[in-house]
């Protein structure tokens, strides 16, 4: 059996006349942390949205532990076990933290029948347990709305791990968060994977972040895969530098 989970081959995917996502194989392997980087617009968003089957690819293969995933829709990909968080955070401002983690099941667990019991036990002290994991037991009662930026952020991987995937998909989890969070952050991904063992592929804008997380990184430049390798080859990979230099 292959120990790459995700397998993604020769895939492309156009919006009118954009190429948004150009032939691009890559592969993710399991219990790792693979990043996925290149300058804004290069078509990292569209190839999450592609492997969560948010919409259809125009050619190629996506498989996920071997299955063939990409005419799936996105509810039964992420039965399967594979969820995605977003760029914009999707937290229910109005109702508390733990009220967030326990709508957050549904993904994945919830059959019809458990629509009309209320939330056990056993699925509120989850809920407690991640909240504290985060760092925000002590919030767990406040409105999820008053949070900030950071926290929601927070709040939402949370409310990801509820899910107990096995393969977590992070569009720049540390975007727009204060610098003092994001070293928790970033320790509390690594601690997803190592201690929950749950496969992290992590979109990333801050190059010191993903090179200091990840066992193997992704480049992509104007939808293309610009090369692959560990974190100190991409890092010193002219094409790499020349890609994000020129996009500023
Ligand atoms: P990144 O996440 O790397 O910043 P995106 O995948 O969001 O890049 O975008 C890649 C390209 O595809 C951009 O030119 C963007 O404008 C275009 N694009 C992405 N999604 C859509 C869409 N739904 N409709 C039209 N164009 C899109
Ligand atoms: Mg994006």
């Amino acid at each position: 059996m292959s120990n790459q989970i995700i397998e993604i081959e020769g895939v492309s995917k156009s919006f009118g006349g954009v190429h948004a996502n150009t032939d691009i194989s890559l592969t993710v392997e399991k219990g790792k942390i693979t990043g996925l980087i290149g300058p804004n617009g290069s078509g990292k968003t569209t190839l999450f949205n592609s492997i969560v089957g948010y919409h259809p690819i125009d050619k190629g293969s996506i498989r996920f532990e071997g299955q063939e995933i990409s005419k799936l829709q996105v509810q039964e990909i992420a039965r399967l076990g594979l969820l995605r968080t977003f760029q914009q955070t999707r937290i229910y401002g109005n109702m508390n933290c733990i009220e967030n983690m326990l709508i957050s099941v549904p993904h994945r667990k919830m059959g019809l029948l458990d629509m009309f019991v209320s939330h056990d036990r056993e699925t509120r002290e989850k809920a407690e347990r991640l909240l504290e994991f985060v760092g925000l037991y002590e919030k767990r009662l406040l409105r999820a709305g008053g949070l900030s930026f950071g926290q929601q952020k927070l709040l939402e991987f949370a409310m990801a791990l509820m899910n107990e995937p096995t393969v977590l998909l992070l569009d720049e989890p540390t975007a727009g968060i204060n610098p003092t969070l994001i070293n928790g952050l970033i320790d509390r991904l690594k601690r997803a994977n190592s201690e929950f063992g749950i496969t992290l592929l992590i979109i990333e804008h801050n190059m010191r972040v993903i090179m200091n997380m990840a066992d193997k990184v992704y480049c992509l430049a104007h939808g293309e895969l610009l090369a692959g390798g560990a974190p100190d080859e991409i890092q010193n990979d002219p094409r790499v530098l020349d890609a994000y230099l020129g996009a500023h």
